[in-house]
């Protein structure tokens, strides 16, 4: 069991999978978090004066052993969970959040930060350092530190009420979508839909002793339903239900629920000295203020609104000449969309596959990477991996020196969640002048080899793995001394950068040609797919876009400025007026179940899909300007963003790397809204 108490025997110091008993971690976790606890109290027992190396410094360094263990359990959680480990996770979870409230609250800790804090003008800090005595002091401040001791009581109960409301908020949604189904007895009411959702209506009809098919709110089910459908009475019927989740003269209603949420995250905000709850989140992103925010998200939908009519004029002509259809309402959108999508591209997954063999994608990726940031990727065989689905690589920089462990993770199985992510299990940072390098891993879950086929990925899942290798990489070239401000723990509208301009490689016929060849043929391939894919990439991008805007200009009404709500529908009908190119449901509220912005956390962030598009496409531009390998911006790349991590406003990284502010002027290219 002191597996988990020293550095392990490994070579890199990698993960020991194959020594990992399951009945130890509960143990482990214990005898870690007390060790983290004996460091909190010697920084805050130190009787020296409070400095910056032993404080601030001292506390980002501390819980080293902890954060290892929590890596390596929370990422085998999600990738290879069991039974047993969920029982585990369940009794560990509130070890390890007491634990960061016991830290959150130390006042003893607080007034040695606070000190260092309020003499910072005086002390020669590097840039990096400021950024983390900042970070450290805002750890606690945001958290109500600085009250005195009644408002810290009410701060308290808000945290507990506001925690308490989006349980219910998401229990209302959930309840919502399970109550529902549409039951259909007519086989003819099925025409147009493909036979593997019509397969998946059947057995879930049967799961439910029904005759005939069910159909659900859940997405899998939903989906294929409001695309395929041809019986609009239908799709209307459904489309309504979706949109009335938790809007209903019932006990799951959220009107509620949304204006208390609203009321008591202002209050908060106000509390701690913020004008209103976006200006509270905001501080800590990289677009700062709601001012902002707003004039980004009101400048790109004036922008894309041209496009957005136009292509609403043009489905609704197509649906007119199809189906005598004059006006189109939302439970037409999608159905007409994937039939003029068809008309206009007849671009099939199965087509396009043979040319994105799994390992040839990866080759890829990482031939790109070489080109641009001159690091090698070779297999290894000699450290322990989790699965046996598992790779493990050994990244090398030109000098030959060691930059990182790399592990992919690519088939789906029983214990792996879904989706697609990249985490670490081991951060990157410098101490004691050594140079402490990364092991980071990418999961997903594609298309797996058959008995007679390797794995052939859609052009989605190569966009993906790409995605995630963006990610990987911002892990990977890491180079900062604090691990809390290395690799990808930057601001949350920053994140998406490295990942998201990644995916544009996947459009180039330059880079195309280094693996996307037929698995059996070796053609590489034809420039008309490539042509094809990127139209239908930015096919009806204009009504996509203003979609989008529209649910930050929403979350941002909501919490932008203190107010009070009346009437939830009137609220959300107003703010957004001028956003939607369909015509109002006057039974349906998008509020009601906006679990994103009322559940989630992403209140006052969901503008920050937009703002990383605008981000990786200006900075594309910027490769495509000078050449899509070309060394010296993807230096400037690598040195200016990728290493730095949130060492510093990642806005000051930005301009350093492009010598400009991010423009949209590239998004709206790459979109075809120009
Ligand atoms: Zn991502």
């Amino acid at each position: 069991m002191t597996l988990f108490l020293k550095k392990f025997k490994t070579k890199y110091n990698s993960a020991p999978f194959s020594k990992i008993n399951l009945s130890n971690f509960k143990e482990a976790f214990e005898k870690n978090i007390e060790l983290a606890r004996t460091e909190i109290d010697s920084i805050v027992k130190n009787t020296e004066k409070p400095t910056f190396q032993n404080t601030i410094e001292a506390l980002d360094f501390s819980g080293e052993l902890l954060d290892r263990l929590s890596s390596i359990f929370f990422n085998l959680n999600s990738a290879e969970t069991s039974d047993e480990m969920q029982k585990i996770a369940q009794e560990v979870s509130p070890l390890l959040s007491a634990f960061s409230n016991d830290i959150a609250l130390n006042e003893a800790l607080f007034k040695r930060v606070k000190a260092v804090y309020d003499k910072k003008d005086s002390l020669t800090l590097t840039t990096e350092e400021k950024t983390l005595l900042d970070k450290k002091f805002k750890g606690f401040s945001r958290n109500g530190a600085l009250l005195n001791e009644e408002d810290k009581l009410i701060l308290r109960e808000i945290d507990a009420e506001l925690a308490k409301l989006k349980l219910t908020f998401g229990e209302n949604v959930l309840a919502e979508t399970n109550t529902y189904h549409l039951h259909l007895t007519n086989e003819s009411d099925l025409k147009g839909l493909p036979d593997g959702a019509k397969e998946m209506a059947a057995s879930l009809a049967k799961s439910k002793e029904l005759e005939g098919w069910v159909f659900t709110l859940d997405f899998p089910s939903y989906l294929p339903f409001v695309t395929y459908i041809e019986n609009r009475e239908l799709r209307k019927q459904i489309a309504i239900a979706a949109g009335k989740k938790a809007f209903q003269n019932n006990p799951y209603n959220n009107e509620d629920n949304v204006k208390r949420i609203v009321e008591l995250r202002h209050k908060r905000a106000r509390l701690l000295g913020y004008e209103s709850h976006s200006h509270f989140v905001l501080e800590e992103r990289m677009a700062q203020n709601p001012y902002n925010v707003l004039s980004f998200l009101n400048d790109l939908l004036e922008r894309a609104k041209p496009a957005a009519y136009k292509e609403f004029a043009q489905l609704t002509a197509f649906a007119k000449e199809l189906d005598g259809i004059d006006q189109l309402e939302k439970w037409d959108g999608a159905y007409y969309s994937e039939k003029l999508k068809q008309k206009l591209f007849s671009l099939d997954d199965e087509l396009l596959k043979p040319y994105f063999r799994l390992e040839n994608v990866l080759n890829g990726a990482f031939t790109i990477a070489e080109k641009l940031f001159g690091i090698t990727f070779k297999e290894i065989f000699d450290i322990d991996k989790y699965h046996e689905d598992v790779q493990t690589f050994e990244v090398l920089d030109v000098e030959g020196n060691f930059v990182a462990v790399f592990y992919s993770d690519f088939f789906p199985r029983k214990g792996k969640r879904n989706g697609a992510w990249m985490t670490s299990f081991k951060p990157q940072y410098i101490k004691e002048g050594n140079n402490e390098r990364p092991h980071v891993s990418i999961v997903c879950n594609f298309t797996p080899p058959t008995e007679t086929k390797p794995s052939l990925l859609t052009f989605n899942e190569v966009t993906t793995l790409f995605h995630e290798f963006g990610h990987a990489l911002h892990g990977m070239l890491a180079n900062t001394t604090y691990p809390s401000l290395s690799g990808t723990s930057v601001y949350w509208d920053f994140v998406e950068l490295p990942s998201q301009i990644m995916e544009n490689w996947c459009y180039e016929p330059e880079a195309l040609a280094l693996f996307a060849k037929h698995y059996e043929t070796g053609e590489i391939i034809p420039q008309d797919y490539i042509e094809k894919i990127k139209e239908s990439a930015s096919f009806l991008e204009g009504m996509a876009t203003l979609r989008q805007l529209s649910f930050g200009i929403l979350d941002m009404a909501y919490h932008g400025k203190t107010q009070t709500i009346e009437d939830v529908k009137a609220f959300e009908k107003q703010a957004m007026e001028g956003t939607s190119v369909y015509p109002d449901v006057a039974e349906n509220c998008m509020s009601t179940s906006f679990s994103h912005i009322f559940q989630g956390g992403y209140s006052s962030g969901y503008y920050s899909y937009k703002w990383a598009e605008v981000l990786d496409a200006d900075a594309f531009a910027y490769f495509l300007e000078k050449g899509i390998f070309n060394t010296e911006v993807a230096t400037k790349f690598k040195d200016q963003v990728l290493s730095k991590g949130g060492t510093e406003l990642p806005m000051e990284l930005y301009k350093n790397f492009r010598g400009e502010e991010p423009k949209v002027a590239a998004l709206l290219k790459r979109a075809g809204l120009t």
